[in-house]
């Protein structure tokens, strides 16, 4: 490799002459000079999550504290919880205004910017956490998405998953689909439009909300995450019948937003720390889910509820129109095209994959007594 005179000055020699302290100078240093290998760097990342919601905020938090050890301390990244520094759902504006230098979100909260976003995160009937990571990291994913949200000065990686989700909580049984009609439920996204043409009056209300309407009758059902989250918002307490699975989110990945002009200034070793501990992070949190899931669930089971699943009425009706749904999507939207073509492929290859030993293990292993 042919090095400039400007880059020998600038970036060869400062390295050696560290060495060169490391050795033999020590104590020298201990006045702080700095250190151009690995430059002092202190980054801020806005959360779409509250702290209370401590598996999906953590995320955050497990990546920023892998960068911060991997770096010796030198690269920071301070996490601040939504609405600190702007609400959960202005993530992905105030990475590209560059008002902060990352994010950590859910791409599907910004399909108004761009449809195929959705496919970061999940669609109805879609990937689960496997085959999503397959998708994203082997399987032309990434590239894909990152293509979407290179338009936006965004860099994206993938930033944790919660599993297949529960289908939620409702007050009174639903067995088929003549039941869903005219029930008021909360459920965001293309989850919701899918249960709107099945019938359900769709509600939108924020997280805080959810518990008092509830409560009070205002709505009859509602979708969150899966027992460990659910527990902590007390749903159990006023609607008994715990659906699943959540169909409309069978692995719902999280997402690292960075600006690319920070991320372009960053030394590349702070790139490959950076990329393997948002890797890191991706894997920790749906192990601390698997971990944390099965007791939340006993302990509910306990206080008297009854886990329901959906009937096949249900879920045959649903997948109709999600399909739908998606092929209409498609047909007038380019990118969302390009990237359901991709997925649609990589969903109908695992399928075919995943019956087979995965399937056939789980159905006699996960009931064997
Ligand atoms: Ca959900």
């Amino acid at each position: 490799m042919k090095i400039k005179r400007k880059d020998l000055l600038t970036k060869v020699l400062p390295v050696s002459a560290g060495m060169v302290g490391l050795a033999y100078c020590k104590p020298a240093q201990q006045g702080g000079g700095e250190n151009t290998n690995n430059p002092k760097i202190m980054w801020k990342l806005t959360s779409s999550f509250p702290r209370s919601l401590d598996t999906i905020y953590g995320g955050a938090e497990v990546m920023a504290e892998y960068v911060k050890k991997m770096t010796g301390g030198n690269f920071n990244i301070r996490v601040y919880p939504a609405g600190e520094i702007v609400p959960g759902l202005q993530a992905m504006d105030a990475v590209q205004n560059g008002s902060v230098e990352m994010a950590h979100t859910a791409s599907y909260y910004f399909t108004g910017k761009s449809e195929a976003l959705a496919f970061d995160t999940s669609v109805p009937f879609g990937l689960t956490s496997r085959q999503q990571n397959a998708w994203l990291y082997h399987g032309g994913g990434l590239e894909l998405i990152r293509s979407i949200y290179s338009d936006f000065n965004i860099i994206n990686f993938p930033g944790g998953n919660t599993g297949c989700q529960m289908g939620g909580w409702f007050r009174k049984e639903v067995n088929s689909v003549n039941d869903l009609k005219g029930l008021k439920m909360r459920i965001p996204g293309l989850g919701g439009k899918v249960m709107s043409a099945l019938g359900v009056n769709v509600q939108v209300l924020a997280g805080g909300d959810i518990y008092p309407a509830l409560e009070r009758g205002a709505i009859d059902a509602t979708e969150w995450v899966g027992p460990y989250d659910d527990e902590k918002l007390g749903f159990y307490k006023v609607a008994k019948n715990y659906y699943y699975p959540g169909w409309w989110e069978p692995g719902t990945t999280l997402s690292f937003l960075i600006n690319k002009d920070a991320w372009n200034k960053l030394p590349e070793h702070y790139k490959a720390i950076l990329e393997a501990a948002c890797a890191y992070a991706n894997i920790d949190m749906q192990a601390k889910y698997d971990a944390k899931n099965p007791a939340a669930l006993q302990r509910m089971v306990k206080q008297g509820v009854k886990l329901r699943k959906f009937s096949d009425d249900i879920m045959k009706a649903a997948y109709k129109a999600s399909t739908e749904m998606m092929e209409e999507l498609a047909s007038k939207d380019k990118t969302y095209k390009k990237v359901y073509e991709s997925w649609k492929k990589f969903r109908g290859d695992e399928s075919e994959w995943f019956k087979t030993a995965e399937l056939t293990y789980a159905n006699f292993s996960f009931l064997a007594k």
